[in-house]
Parts: C-alpha cells; structure tokens; sequence
C-alpha cells in the first residue's frame, strides 16, 4: 500500500506520521525511496527525516554492499532505543507484563498470578511488575507508557464483568487510573482482543494487511475486526465480542445468561472444564502436558468438538465481514491451536473458498502465547506509529516536545485505545 502524504499547511504531524509508517514497514529505507512511496517532495521528506532523527525516532545507517560509484546511500530505520514500553495483560487469575521496545522486541517479561476477584490485588499486582520490570539496566529513559488489555466486554452492559472469563466482580476501570497516579507513567488500556490487533497490524502477521479479523483465544474467546488498521468499535465500543454468539441449540448454559455461547466450547476455560482442572494452579502446564502426551479421551473429544466450532466460527466471521485473513492469538498454547485448525480442515464454503489461498484463510500469530502482552504493549505507541487522522484529534500524552511535533496532546487519566 502506498501512503499518501498531503502538502496542507496543518498536516505536518500526519505527514510525519506517514514518513515513519513507511520507515516502520519497509525496515530500512532511503529518502529518495521514501519520496518514491509518500507522494511528498523530496525537500519536504528531508526536512521530516531530519525531524525524527533529531527528536531519535529513527537511525541513520549507511548502506554497505552497494558498489556503486560514490558513497553508498543511507537508509533510515526505526531507532529500537527509541523508548520502551510496557505492556500488562490481565486475564482472570493471572497478570503478565512485558518490557517491549519500539520495533517490537521484547526486552523482559514477568507474570504472576493473583486473585482477579479483587481489582485493588490487581492493580498491586501491576505496579509490582512494572517496578520489576523498571529496575532492568540499560533500559531506555523514554518510557513510553504503560498498555493494559483486559477481557472485554468492558463498555458497561448485561454481560460485561460476568463469569470466569471475565474479570469477574470489577464495577468499573478506575484502577486504571490509579496506576497511572502509582507509577505516574501514562496508561492505556482495550480489550484484549483490539490490544492482540493492534500487535498484531504493527509487528505480527497481519503487518502487510489493511483489513483482517483477530480472534482472541484466550482463558475466554474474543474477536476484533480490522478495517484500514483500525479496530470497528460498534456503537458501544463493545463490536464484535464472538465467545457470546449462541452457536449451539439449548447448548451449554452460559455466564452471560444465554445458552450454547461459542466461548463455551472454544476457550481455555472450557477445555479446563472437560479437563476437570478449572481450579487448578497450574492449570495452564497441565493443558500442555496433556496436549504433548496427547493420551487423554477427554482431550481427543473436546479438541474435536472444538475444532467442529471453530469452522463454523470462521465460516461466520468469513461471510459476514469477507477478511483478507482471520488471525488467532491469545495466550492458548501454540500446539493447541495448531490442533484445532488441523482438525477443522476442511473449512466450510464461504465467500473467502476459492477467492483466498486456502493456508491464508486462518494465520497463526507468530507470539501465540505473548501475543496479548505485546498487543498491551502497542498501545502506548500505535497512534505514534499510525498515520491516521482521526487518531490525531484524540486526547493524549508524551513529553511536550514530541508530542508537539508528532501531533500529539497531553492527557490527564487513563486513556482507552
Ligand atoms: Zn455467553
């Protein structure tokens, strides 16, 4: 996709915006293949790489290999050190941070487990992970902020904070705001699934993709669809929430109140149900010391019937929105979600058969398991790093000067992405 610079007077944030996108995308480039992509003139895209390079956004590095007459040209790259970020993903039972940096990697990464029941033993349970994570040496002095995924649906409604999928027993996000006055960094939060999306769009497999949907596999099932690299956020903020759509007549009684919900055959809390180890501690190393041992008849009928929901769920997903690709991620184990693909081969007929490479239908996040921490992690940086309009009229914070420069405005509570 080629971006479009603009040559108004007011878009000189977008344009540098644009500028950095491509840098971000191509991973090393020239100016004068900047100017070949942006549309922009080659005096204003100087003067924008001489912009980030100053304020240390991006590196130049002298291209080597290249014998051709005269010095070699310069490529620009995404300055790694640019500034950190960290990322918290909270699901029921357990919260799991990361330290990430701006291309993506992932400099540190601690979890625990805590009682979820009780936001105020969360939010203790965050702060002392970004303290852990803070006390790393040689990590960057820009700190970027701090990104919180949570399972949605987190928009007040009949089914949000309900059931063990959920972050059960919360009333609202006002813990969000006491992190940010704790550890007075900046916080940003979504539901795990826009978070994973997000991830996925800047660093993951879906970096080339304008439009796919994100499938959330997690302690519960969560879906984000992505139009032009932003998530649809439906009327409420609350779109797309797949683990409640009733796929099963008079099926399994369900938390939100209805019966035969998708998450309840497709989740990490329904296998440990058939497993009979929802209450257990380590109840995630036991999934995957059965799935290595692959013995037991419990298992074999629920990854079956679970794959059989899995097709019908892509099937939907492919025939109501037409995706370039469905992504899954979430913190189920890699092997188990290889399985249930497999098994759900072959796919139903759909308006993505015989338009899509079969093997493209469903791609398999390269994080799998760190794929909601390094969502988290991308929401204090995707607006930094996406060139989108309307992300600029958004209310948000950062050092003065860069946030002058870049668009950008300062806030004063948790910011939701
Ligand atoms: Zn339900």
């Amino acid at each position: 996709m080629v971006s479009r610079g603009t040559t108004q007077q007011s878009s000189a944030p977008y344009n540098r915006r644009i500028v950095l996108d491509v840098i971000r995308r191509q991973g090393s480039i020239s100016r004068k293949e900047i100017v070949d992509l942006v549309s922009l003139s080659p005096q204003t895209v100087a003067n924008i790489t001489n912009d980030l390079e100053t304020i240390g956004l991006i590196v130049a590095k002298r291209r080597t290999g290249a014998k051709s007459r005269g010095q070699p040209p310069i490529a620009f790259e995404l300055n790694p050190n640019a500034g950190n970020s960290i990322g918290i993903s909270l699901e029921p039972g357990r919260a799991s941070a990361a330290l990430v940096n701006l291309v993506g990697e992932i400099l540190g990464r601690r979890e625990v487990d805590v009682d979820t029941h009780d936001p105020r033993r969360a939010l203790a349970a965050m702060v002392g992970l970004i303290n852990d994570l803070l006390r790393r040496p040689a990590i960057s002095e820009r700190i970027w902020g701090v990104g919180v995924a949570l399972p949605g649906p987190l928009i007040e409604t009949d089914i949000s904070f309900v059931g063990p999928t959920a972050l059960e027993g919360w009333k609202d996000l006002s813990v969000l705001d006491e992190l940010r006055d704790g550890t007075r960094l900046q916080v940003f939060y979504s539901v795990d699934s826009v978070a994973g999306a997000l991830g996925e769009t800047l660093f993951g497999v879906a970096k080339s993709l304008d439009n796919f949907f994100y499938m959330h596999f997690g302690v519960g099932l969560g879906g984000t669809l992505v139009v032009n690299r932003t998530a649809y956020r439906g009327a409420n903020g609350n779109a797309t929430e797949i683990g409640h759509i009733p796929v099963v007549p008079a099926g399994k009684t369900c938390y939100c109140g209805n019966a035969g919900c998708l998450e309840r055959y497709l989740s990490l809390h329904s296998l440990a149900e058939a497993l009979q180890i929802v209450d257990a501690p380590d109840r995630d190393m036991q999934i995957v010391a059965q799935l290595e041992r692959n013995e037991n008849p419990a298992l074999h009928a629920w990854c079956r019937q679970a794959a059989d929901r899995l097709r019908d769920a892509v099937c939907i997903i492919e025939n109501m929105l037409d995706p370039r690709a469905i992504v899954i991620g979430g913190s189920a184990p890699k092997l188990l979600v290889e399985r249930l693909v497999a098994l759900a081969q072959p796919l139903h007929h759909s308006v993505r058969g015989g338009v899509a490479v079969p093997t493209e239908r469903i791609l398999l996040s390269e994080r799998q398991e760190d794929s909601s921490i390094l969502g988290a992690a991308v929401l204090p940086i995707y607006d930094l790093l996406s060139p989108r309009f309307e992300v600029l009229q958004q209310d948000r914070r950062v050092e003065a000067d860069l946030a002058d420069l870049m668009g950008q405005r300062a806030i004063t509570r948790a910011g939701r992405l």
